[in-house]
């Protein structure tokens, strides 16, 4: 598994993957490995979401 960078804010290495619009099986999420952020993915969304201080980042890019 490839590992999550640290949240930017608190330096938390507490953080998942945000996943929009997938039809998964909500057992990662169940498990707290990724957050699920909606189904709607558009340029600029957040693509980490750190589990300490709940700051989310990064940009989604098409
Ligand atoms: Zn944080």
């Amino acid at each position: 598994m490839e590992e999550n960078p640290k949240c930017p804010k608190c330096g938390s290495d507490q953080t998942i993957p945000i996943l929009y619009g997938l039809p998964i099986s909500n057992e990662a999420e169940k498990r707290g490995e990724v957050i699920l952020g909606g189904c709607l993915l558009v340029n600029g969304s957040p693509i980490w979401h750190c589990k300490k201080c709940h700051n989310r980042w990064g940009e989604f890019k098409c």
